[in-house]
């Protein structure tokens, strides 16, 4: 008996690895902090780790961090 957990879909009825479903990152995003390439599951996603989040959120807090307003409405995240 397999240890890995699965989960069944509803759909076709194939059990798929948990730990593959939870991997599935349909986005491609360019991190804005260190400009590499990454798939993420978050649609609003916009660095790759959160390493480059923090850097980022640090040099916006510095100041040194230029860029422009976000249009109204749109979160900083
Ligand atoms: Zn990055």
């Amino acid at each position: 008996m397999s240890r890995a957990k699965t989960v069944v879909c509803p759909a076709c009825s194939t059990a798929v690895p948990l730990s593959e479903l939870t991997a599935y990152k349909p986005y491609d995003r360019k991190c804005e902090e260190c400009g590499d390439y990454f798939e993420t599951a978050q649609p609003r996603a916009r660095f790759c780790s959160n390493g480059c989040k923090n850097r980022a959120y640090n040099d916006r807090r510095r100041g040194s961090y230029v860029r422009k307003t976000p249009a109204p409405g749109e979160e900083w995240t």
